[in-house]
């Protein structure tokens, strides 16, 4: 699988660094050109000192000195690079020589402009939008004078003249195009006579200056070049640090593909996209079913590099945008945009079909849960404003999903709904509970009469768990059982119910009652407890029951753990005096020829045997052929489940020895199985077994012996 383009930083990202970078360039030349822009700007008005000091001191002369002086002095005014203008205070050119021309920016009309000096002061087209007339006096750099109404307003006049004498430097004016020389007015006002001088020089801009200029200039462009050349070398530097840096956030070494950080954070950007708010998009957490043992069963490189092949064939499956990575050792999340469930389920399917027919040598299996995600719904169901979604609850859904499947179901595709939460949540508050529910004997053992359907005699009974809860009433043992058996509370529950029953049968025994064995369930995962036969006796022994009354049940399924173990426990069980039977025959994968094996006393028929299978011929074949395999093994029998009477009479016309099923009792609490099943000799009984299907009793507080509590 290349590499080649999956750090690629998102466009988003990789935006910021490169503008403000750029941003910072601008800046930079900028600042350059305004140095630059000051460094002409000190060399013109360094070039213009000289002319300005010598019009001073000619307007002195001419002010203050004597005619012949004044005639002398305006006679340098004229040639080709000189010409003067003398205005009085009325604006009225009192003299000239030479052209007198203006050129500069009209603040008010916001143009340039190039005129007759005289024009501009006469011209009435120079007006503003009152159709005032305007006289711009100077123009060019800071000096661009507006005069109010120059025919009536003297006073205005005399407020540029105020002007020009405080500050005589801004009635410099001049064109600043031209680089090597350009012409120019200087004004200087006369106090004696009131008069302004305006002299028309030429601003020459020497070679050794423009030298100066050219090296700012140069030396302005190298630095703006050297910026430049670091801002490009910085974002590069930028994108690979941070290519380098995903890459290292987000590899994962085993598929040489992407981590589960990544898929975190590309899952958050594609269901934060606002135009993805109404797609539909599938988080599925796909589990390789069994992959530590197929590193068992090869090595971890044969492991791996399967996973790898596993992460390209799901490649080919995916579409653009869709996303693949790989979390824990044998889960991989992906993403999928899909139209709905029946899509995402036809989608992960042919994933899934296309993994398992990897050819490896070894069966592979793979399954998978699904979280299907609306970004849209999901911003509305979590009332934000704008959608942002917790990837590790959404991923943990898909997980809880895939949990749901059952382990033996090899593969499958299971979807989040919320029941798996109500689930899940119920798990937590049994495992959470379950502790001090035994310490606060909330368990209590229920019993179930078995009878012989020829006699209707009671023959035996087994011993059923129920949870008495403060506040959720009696809870059945589907609701816990399979939860004990996952986590393994279940060993303890077989314990207590031990306990009780054999309490109760020594108690029973002693009040003088009728004891019959009573089966109590040890489920499979006792059969890691070590001596287990010797650990049973110890536990009944210690209450003084005599062996024979406890019947122990095994559950069809534990009997294909380990045959042997099981055959070396059963037979210990047997020879230390009790029963032996297995439950729910015909549930399981039977296998009749490990039947054959096991030395067991009693065989208990399923109930799925006689659940709406009344006239069904082939059915009452196998439960007489079953019935009668069991005979020929030396075992008894005890049908499961029976509820009406053609089938309590057919099986025993068929010769089995006893029916456990609601036709005769359903399971009763400890009181009521004393007073009515197993009464003190002499004390009224009921009348034999009941012929109706009776009513589960509830347990009534008063009507709980002490015996049923343990000590
Ligand atoms: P099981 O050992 O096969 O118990 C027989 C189940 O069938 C009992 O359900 C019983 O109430 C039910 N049953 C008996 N006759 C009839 C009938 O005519 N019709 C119907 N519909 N049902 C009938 P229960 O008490 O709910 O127990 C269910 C399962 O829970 C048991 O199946 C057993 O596997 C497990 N269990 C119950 N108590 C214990 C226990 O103390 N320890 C262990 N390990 N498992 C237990
Ligand atoms: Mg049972
Ligand atoms: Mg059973």
């Amino acid at each position: 699988m290349s590499n080649k383009g999956k750090y690629k930083i998102p466009k988003a990202h990789a935006l910021w660094p490169i503008l403000w970078r750029v941003a910072v360039f601008l800046s930079i030349v900028v600042m350059i050109f305004a140095v630059l822009n000051i460094l002409s700007g000190y060399v013109r008005d360094f070039r213009s000192e000289a002319d300005t000091t010598y019009v001073r001191e000619l307007a002195d002369t001419i002010d203050h000195g004597t005619e012949a002086e004044r005639e002398r002095a305006l006679a340098t005014l004229t040639g080709d690079d000189h010409n003067y203008c003398i205005i009085d205070l009325y604006g009225n050119v009192v003299e000239h020589s030479g052209p007198i021309t203006v050129s500069g920016y009209n603040d008010k009309k916001g143009e340039f402009y190039s005129s007759d000096l005289k024009d501009i002061l006469f011209d009435a087209d120079v007006k503003d939008d009152d159709g005032d007339r305007k006289i711009v006096v100077d123009a060019g750099g800071p000096a661009t004078f507006l005069l109010d109404d120059y025919n009536t307003s003297i006073d205005a006049f005399a407020e540029v003249y105020d002007l020009a004498s405080n500050h005589p430097d801004l009635l410099l004016s001049g064109s600043s195009n031209a680089v090597f020389s350009f012409p120019y007015w200087i004004g200087v006002p006369m106090s004696g006579s009131s008069q302004i001088l305006l002299v028309r020089s030429m601003l020459t801009v020497k070679v050794k200056d423009y030298a100066y200029l050219a090296a700012g200039i140069i030396i302005a462009f190298i630095i703006a070049v050297f910026v430049f050349i670091l801002m490009i070398v910085s974002v590069i530097m930028n994108l690979s640090s941070n290519r380098k840096l995903r890459r290292w956030l987000f590899r994962d070494n085993i598929i040489k593909g992407h981590n589960w950080l990544w898929y975190a954070v590309s899952t958050q950007d594609i269901l934060c996209k606002r135009k993805n708010a109404h797609k539909t998009y599938a988080v599925v957490d796909l589990v390789f079913v069994r992959y530590r043992n197929f590193v068992l069963c090869h090595s971890v490189k044969e492991a791996e590099s399967l996973l790898r092949l596993v992460v390209v064939e799901i490649c080919k499956k995916l579409k653009k945008g869709e996303l693949i990575a790989h979390s824990s050792s044998a889960a991989l999340p992906l993403l999928l945009e899909v139209k709905d469930e029946d899509d995402a389920n036809a989608r992960i399917q042919d994933i899934i079909s296309t993994l398992e027919a990897i050819p490896c040598g070894h069966r592979l299996a793979f399954k998978a849960g699904v979280y299907l995600v609306i970004p849209a719904q999901e911003k509305i169901a979590l009332n934000q404003k704008r959608y942002i979604p917790d990837i590790d609850l959404l991923y943990n859904n898909a997980c809880a999903a895939s949990l749901s499947l059952s382990e033996v179901a090899d593969s499958g595709i299971a979807f989040f709904d919320s029941e798996l939460v109500d689930e899940e949540k119920w798990i937590d508050t049994v495992t959470t509970r379950q502790q001090a529910a035994v310490n606060n004997e909330e368990f209590l053992v229920y019993y179930q009469p078995k009878y012989d359907p020829r006699t209707n005699e009671h023959m035996g009974t087994e011993a059923l768990i129920r949870w008495q809860t403060p506040d959720m009433g009696l809870v059945p043992p589907y609701k816990f059982i399979p939860i004990f058996e996952d986590n393994g509370f279940i060993t303890q529950i077989d314990d207590y119910m031990l306990i009780h029953v054999a309490r109760n049968q020594r108690r029973w025994l002693n009040e003088g009652r009728k004891c019959v064995p009573i089966s109590c369930n040890v489920s499979r995962a006792h059969f890691g407890t070590e001596n287990l036969a010797e650990y049973i006796c110890n536990l009944v022994d210690r209450e003084g029951c005599p062996r024979s009354l406890i019947e122990i049940e095994l559950t069809e399924s534990a009997f294909f753990d380990d045959e042997n173990a099981m055959i070396t426990t059963i037979n210990r069980l047997k020879s230390y005096g009790f029963l032996v039977s297995m439950d729910d025959f015909g549930t399981g994968y039977s296998s009749l020829n490990s039947l054959k094996d096991m030395p067991l006393d009693i065989l208990k028929l399923d109930a799925g045997f006689f659940r709406g299978s009344e006239d069904n011929p082939r059915t009452r074949i196998v439960v007489s052929e079953a019935l009668a395999l069991a005979r020929s093994l030396n075992m008894k029998t005890v049908a499961e489940g029976v509820e009406d009477k053609s089938t309590v009479d057919f099986l025993a016309q068929e010769g089995c020895d006893m029916i456990q099923g609601y036709y005769y009792a359903k399971p009763m609490p400890c009181s009521e199985y004393e007073n009515t099943v197993i009464p003190v000799p002499g004390q009224q009984v009921p009348e034999s077994a009941p012929q109706q299907a009776p009513v589960e009793s509830q347990p009534a507080a008063d009507t709980q012996p002490s015996s049923d509590t343990p000590s």
